[in-house]
């Protein structure tokens, strides 16, 4: 099998009838990147940027991440999208001294974290801003639920690039920005989020904990834990459309964009991007190319 999965090595990610779907990788280090690029993945679609945060004993310096962040641009051929620090929930940051809380996945977390603490913010961001030059970047904001945070956000970022370039350090004039769809609030409001990003990447592992109020770790409720519940499904439908409305591009980034048995339903929803593990890229681009679209989307029921 594996065999057969190799021989897609070089094909194009194109559906029965025409339509190109961008299949790219989901990566958590630089050290990823040779297994992604032996996989024939030309994209990253989410670097989740924590490991550089969960290593050490300190807060990463701008130095140490402009680093990493160049190496990827540097190694793909197509965009990076680098996910902003997403810590709280499960991952835990000791040097940060936050408090326990009763409740980590609905606490200080991620984007929230970020905007309470600017410095840390804004570290992030000349970092990913100094290493737009090196390839085609996208930055992503997770966890957002409301649109007074994507604005927040995209405030930050602006302020950082003018006074990069007031310090005479060359930005990309082409960074996509776009966040995630990860809680139900974003999710019903992704019609006035869909005016403040460049695009949406769905992120069905917190959304399908959250939508469905089950602790993705809890194994003894892991039945409701169900990314192809109905209530899940009409959400990224919901997204779907509502990015088209804006004329953004929309994706999913979730462990789910690897189910090979949800593709045709995603396809038929007009999703454009799915984002897999390496291992998973080559699995998906054989599934969408035995989808037909237009059949897909006249058999989808919601
Ligand atoms: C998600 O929630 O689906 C996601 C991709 O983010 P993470 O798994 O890192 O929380
Ligand atoms: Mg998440």
């Amino acid at each position: 099998y594996k065999e057969e999965l190799q021989k897609l090595i070089g094909t194009p990610n194109v559906t029965i009838d025409g339509v190109h779907i961008e299949v790219n990788a989901n990566i958590g280090s630089p050290d990823d990147i040779e297994n992604v690029l032996a996989n024939d993945a030309k994209g990253v679609g989410l670097f989740r940027s924590e490991f550089l945060y969960m290593d050490g004993k300190a807060l990463p310096t701008e130095e140490m991440q402009y680093e990493a962040y160049k190496k990827v641009l540097e190694a793909m051929e197509d965009r990076v999208i680098i996910r902003t620090l997403d810590v709280g929930g499960d991952k835990e940051l000791p040097y940060l001294n936050i408090p326990k809380e009763e409740n980590p996945f609905l606490g200080y977390r991620a984007i929230r974290v970020c905007l309470d603490q600017p410095e840390l913010f804004k570290t992030q961001l000349r970092a990913l801003l100094r290493a737009s030059v090196h390839g085609k970047l996208g930055i992503m904001f997770p966890m957002i639920a409301t649109v007074n945070e994507i604005k927040a956000a995209r405030k930050v970022l602006e302020e950082t690039k003018q006074e990069l370039l007031a310090e005479g350090i060359a930005v990309s004039e082409d960074i996509e920005v776009g966040m995630m769809i990860e809680t139900p609030a974003a999710a019903l409001v992704s019609d006035l989020l869909a005016k403040e990003v460049d695009f949406f990447s769905i992120g069905t592992n917190d959304l399908t904990q959250y939508t469905m109020a089950v602790d993705r770790m809890n194994a003894k409720i892991a039945h409701l834990y169900d990314t192809h519940n109905l209530a899940i499904l009409r959400s990224i439908k919901m997204v779907a459309d509502n990015a088209h409305k804006a004329g953004i591009w929309v994706g999913i980034c979730g462990e789910s964009a690897a189910d090979t048995t949800l593709t045709e339903t995603y396809l038929a929803m007009g999703i454009d991007e799915l984002s897999v593990s390496a291992p998973s890229v080559l699995e998906v681009r054989k599934k969408i190319q035995q989808v037909d679209t237009q059949k897909a989307k006249a058999s989808l029921n919601l």
